[in-house]
């Protein structure tokens, strides 16, 4: 077994990085300082008013640090849309098999592997492994009936302490839905009493445990309300040694680390592409299945082809046939061959304009800034203070290695309001989660070193410090 990862070195930083002047001098030499011209950041104006308003009139832009909520506007979304509606207005079905000069967009039969080959970089996967379609819960729900297969001896899925309502959700009634009892079937992986954060040696014992009657692991790649993020290789690898499928939650994973599925021989995942992956409210979903799921094997017969059973739809049977209607089922090798339905094309259209923008640099890039800007959030957060001294913690991970752009601020009970009040005025908008706890995202695409250090001050002034 793989040993888990080191904790990576601390950064260190001079004295004077708590000087305005030292964040602008971040700012200055970030190689992707020219990529927050290309999002769409609201004003501080625009957060106040109830009036449906042009974004930006007012100079002044607010500090947006919940891109892990929901991502910003690329400018490139408003050209992209053009193009759908005009492809549509100009030439109606036609769209669907041609492709137009000077659109960014291919035919609309295509544009779901067009976004999945392009999204296939952003979390380290073949081509075919990925599939755009749906939305996460659902996608969910359609991996679950695929590999999700109890028996009476193995019936349990593992899951984490604290899952996104929807996951859980979807697990306690998908083990309905065979017939089984939640009680008996569902096993939380949770931390240790008073803590936050899962070591993976916790997680590695209580696969352990429950190895003789587990079917299945679902764990999310960074756990939404902590902000950790889990070591995907060494607890895939674990889990499946002892006869356990692993699925990742990829929500707060997607586009914010870098992820490598197809060498760590993930099982599948599932992600949404509205948090880090700038897509638009509800955009449409992502999901993996590696390729050893997905083959198709014709070695019966061309009318007989052997595949992963699964929940089908015309979507997923092969292009070649998909339109001759004999209702004979042929699956897309891969990840594709799981697609239902005729996708929205209005919604890859968004899709594809925020990875127009991701296209353009590569995650070890996002992530480099990503770790200097979640770093010195840190830094400024802790520095003059002590673990007595100050009305918060900080439960995310101090590891750069064990968490992603998000630090989960833990206040004093009481102080929540206060806070939220306050930087809500100061037109900082961040995630507040009752009952005590701020969570704050520097996205490395769009925020800036500068910002991170308005933040802290706000922060600061809110807890009197
Ligand atoms: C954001 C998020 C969801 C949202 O699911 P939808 O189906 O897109 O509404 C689900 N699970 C996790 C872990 C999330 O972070």
């Amino acid at each position: 077994m793989a040993e888990p990862k080191e904790p990576k070195a601390k950064q260190s930083f001079p004295p004077d990085a708590v000087t305005r002047e030292y964040a602008e001098s971040l700012d200055a030499a970030d190689p992707l300082r020219a990529f927050r011209d290309k999002f769409i950041i609201p004003s501080k104006e625009n957060l106040k008013t109830k009036k449906l308003a042009k974004p930006g009139l007012s100079p002044e832009p607010c500090i947006y640090f919940c891109g892990n909520s929901l991502g910003l506007q690329p400018r490139a979304t408003s050209q992209y849309m053009e193009a759908y509606l005009d492809t549509w207005s100009s030439i109606g079905v036609i769209g669907h098999f041609r492709d137009l000069e000077d659109s960014p967009l291919k035919q609309w039969q295509l544009l779901s592997e067009q976004a999945a080959e392009q999204m296939s970089r952003l979390v380290g996967a073949k081509p075919a492994e990925v599939a755009v379609m749906g939305t996460l819960t659902m996608n969910l729900h359609l991996m679950l009936a695929s590999f999700y297969t109890p028996s009476q001896t193995k019936h349990k899925i593992l899951l984490d302490w604290k899952a996104f309502p929807s996951d859980h959700y979807a697990i306690e009634s998908q083990i309905k839905w065979h017939g089984r009892d939640p009680n008996e079937s569902m096993v939380l992986i949770g931390p240790d009493e008073e803590e936050h954060v899962i070591p993976t040696s916790k997680i590695l014992s209580i696969i352990d445990e429950h190895a003789s009657d587990a079917a299945l692991l679902l764990l999310p790649g960074i756990q939404y309300y902590s902000g950790q993020l889990f070591d995907i290789e060494t607890i895939t690898r674990h889990a499946q040694s002892r006869g356990i499928v692993v699925g990742w939650d990829l929500a707060h994973a997607y586009a914010n680390v870098e992820l490598k599925l197809h060498d760590w021989n993930v099982d599948f995942a599932v992600w949404c592409t509205y948090k880090y992956g700038n897509a638009g409210p509800g955009a449409i979903a992502g999901l993996f299945v590696h390729e050893k799921h997905g083959t198709v094997d014709y070695s019966q017969g061309e009318d007989k082809p052997v595949f992963r059973p699964r929940l089908t739809g015309w979507y997923g049977g092969d292009r070649a046939v998909r339109f001759k209607m004999d209702n004979k089922f042929k699956p897309i090798p891969g990840a594709g061959g799981f697609q239902v339905s005729n996708p929205s094309a209005v919604d890859l259209t968004c899709l594809c304009a925020a990875l127009s923008v991701f296209n353009k640099t590569s995650m070890t890039e996002i992530r480099k800034k990503s770790v200097r800007l979640t770093g010195y959030l840190e830094h400024l957060l802790l520095e003059g203070t002590t673990d007595e001294s100050r009305p918060f913690r900080i439960i995310t991970p101090s590891d750069p290695n064990a968490r992603g752009a998000q630090l989960s601020l833990l206040l004093k009970p009481g102080l929540l309001n206060q806070v939220a009040q306050a930087l809500e005025d100061a037109g900082i908008v961040c995630d507040k989660r009752e009952p005590d706890v701020v969570r704050v995202a520097p996205a490395p695409l769009y925020n800036t070193f500068t910002e991170v250090w308005e933040f802290v001050k706000q922060f600061k002034a809110a807890l009197a410090m």
